[in-house]
């Protein structure tokens, strides 16, 4: 199958308006597994039209014609959603015996879902997007004047990391001036966003915006206290790890102090590089996912020949990498801009990840299983990332034990920035009422909670508070955070059982990418053999492998 083969058709009103009248009849009739099946297909077209159209435009952002289909896309998102709660009402409304044939789980998805929107919080929802735009514009705005240069926010990211001490405290310092120079627009931005959020979590019944967030996450097996008990863990387990680790980099670099300018820096010799350029690496790369194991390696062949991937940095694509997928071919598609530092490999092997398990998954039943909830998609992308690394030298070359070393140094050094970022949502909505100053206030208590070691110098801004300000999702996605931590604490684990037995680990994997979203976060881990990250003790072995595994390499 090629790429250029896909095709859905354009979705328009009276379209869907006859398709869903149909699904309505059906249902009405009483022919439950017709509406389903007449359902199930709609969406999965709709679904190919709409991930074809935004990758279309993210290929080019300038083409016209693109541009065009995706702002038709935007207008069209909430009224397919409209459309098809409506169905999901009509289901649930359904005898138990009728409904008895459904997957539980799919009834509880629906069930979320329908309790997170109501016609009365259409326009707050309208004006949510709006101010969230205006945090993405506003970003996007930054021309930084740095070394005779203007640069984007994203622009510095390479200063930051520079060997030469002085060049990365600068570009910290022009990074949090921007922000500082904005820091009373960033602040009403966000007490907007509290307060939009809270009208409308009270609008539907809730008594604050956390528990209407998790269900717009679909998050059906847990809740906040779970993720506090969660949040807990890392302090206890990774803080003092990771608070080792910094003063062990201090002392290697011979440094008084570490100042949050230097952690960006984890290899003292400049962090590695890949062994060679995108054709040597997607080349490469073959013989790695052989290595690793022969269906991923099948798969990875099947992207490349039917032209399933698009790596290449171009100055009118748009930046970032994703992975999307076409319900109605099976076969996923992966983003990527290349530029040559160690990132193209986090990235490659991530969105593989990704890939791998939306085709493993591609004969689930129905399309709400065809990806999971976020928490549990992450843990196929992070874990390959980590199943990696025995053969990650056929990209990085002699670079590998570097690489290793710097990937899982991250790794560890994101827990505790992760559940800080978490933390201090639940508190921001769980006192909506508070001034900016207060909210700064949580955000450099629970800093130097999570992350003791974190020394601002003279960077006045974030030292007062304001580090969360330049946090994308804490303003676009809210409490979409955490996820990335619990993935994290699975793919830490399949880190860890592959160290023991590779094979039997792969069997595990790929039998976990097939099970899709078919199950919540807590039960594919279960079917798995993983620790739930909710459980006491999930962190406290991967913790110590990977403290051997960092002093040993
Ligand atoms: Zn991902």
């Amino acid at each position: 199958m090629y790429f250029e083969e896909i095709t859905a058709p354009r979705p328009t009103r009276e379209n869907l308006e006859q398709a869903y009248a149909r699904i309505h009849g059906a249902i009405r009739a009483g022919n439950f597994t017709d509406a389903m099946t007449q359902w199930d297909s709609q969406r999965r077209e709709t679904e190919s039209w709409f991930a074809l159209t935004y990758l279309h435009f993210s290929q080019d952002t300038t083409d016209a014609q693109y541009k065009a289909q995706r702002e038709y896309a935007d207008e069209m998102g909430p009224v397919v959603a409209d459309f098809d709660t409506t169905v999901k009402k009509a289901l649930l409304e359904q005898s138990a015996a009728t409904l008895s044939v459904a997957a539980p789980h799919a009834l509880a998805l629906w069930k979320t879902d329908i309790q997170t929107f109501d016609p009365a919080i259409a326009k707050d929802l309208e004006a949510e997007s709006r101010v969230e735009a205006r945090y993405t514009e506003l970003l996007a705005s930054a021309r930084i004047a740095f070394d005779g240069q203007t640069l984007n926010l994203s622009g510095l990211t390479p200063y930051s990391q520079s060997l030469d001490r002085s060049v990365r405290h600068r570009a910290a310092t022009a990074h949090w001036q921007f922000f500082q120079t904005h820091g009373p627009e960033l602040d009403a931005i966000f007490d907007q966003l509290v307060s939009l959020r809270s009208k409308m979590a009270e609008a539907l019944g809730d008594a604050s915006f956390t528990p209407l967030a998790y269900r717009r996450l679909r998050r059906v097996d847990y809740g906040p206290e779970q993720v506090d008990r969660y949040r807990r863990e890392i302090h206890t387990h990774v803080t003092p790890l990771v608070a080792r680790l910094m003063e062990e980099r201090r002392k290697t670099n011979n440094w008084d102090t570490l100042y949050a300018w230097d952690e960006p820096l984890i290899d003292p010799t400049g962090n590695p590089t890949p062994a060679g350029d995108q054709a040597f690496l997607v080349a490469a790369a073959q013989e790695m996912f052989a290595d690793i194991d022969s269906r991923l390696a099948e798969f990875y062949a099947q992207m490349r020949s039917g032209r399933f991937m698009d790596l290449t940095n171009r100055p009118t694509k748009a930046g970032g990498g994703f992975c999307t997928s076409f319900p109605t071919a099976g076969m996923p598609y992966i983003f990527a801009n290349f530029n040559g530092t160690h990132h193209d490999i986090d990235v490659f092997t991530h969105e593989m990840g990704h890939a791998f398990q939306n085709f493993q998954s591609r004969r689930q039943p129905l399309i709400d299983f065809l990806w999971p909830t976020m928490e549990a998609a992450e843990i196929h992308s992070m874990s390959l990332e980590f199943l990696a690394y025995p053969y990650i030298g056929r990209l990085m070359g002699a670079g590998a034990a570097r690489y290793r070393r710097m990937h899982l140094t991250a790794a560890l050094e994101f827990l505790p920035y992760g559940a800080c970022v978490d933390h201090f949502q639940h508190e921001v909505f769980a006192n909506r009422q508070h001034s900016a100053a207060q909210r700064h206030e949580i955000w450099r208590t629970l800093e130097s909670h999570y992350m003791p070691w974190r020394n601002w110098g003279d960077l006045s801004y974030p030292a007062s508070g304001a580090r969360w300000q330049s946090q994308r999702h804490i303003y676009c996605s809210p409490f979409y955070y955490i996820d990335y931590t619990l993935a994290q604490c699975a793919a830490l684990q399949f880190w860890r059982l592959s160290n023991q037995n590779h094979r039997q680990t792969m069997d595990r994997y790929v039998e976990l990418c097939s099970l899709g979203g078919s199950a919540p976060f807590t039960e594919l881990l279960k079917a798995s053999g993983l620790v739930s990250p909710f459980d006491a003790g999930s962190l406290e072995s991967v913790v110590q492998e990977a403290a051997r595994f960092l002093n040993a390499d």
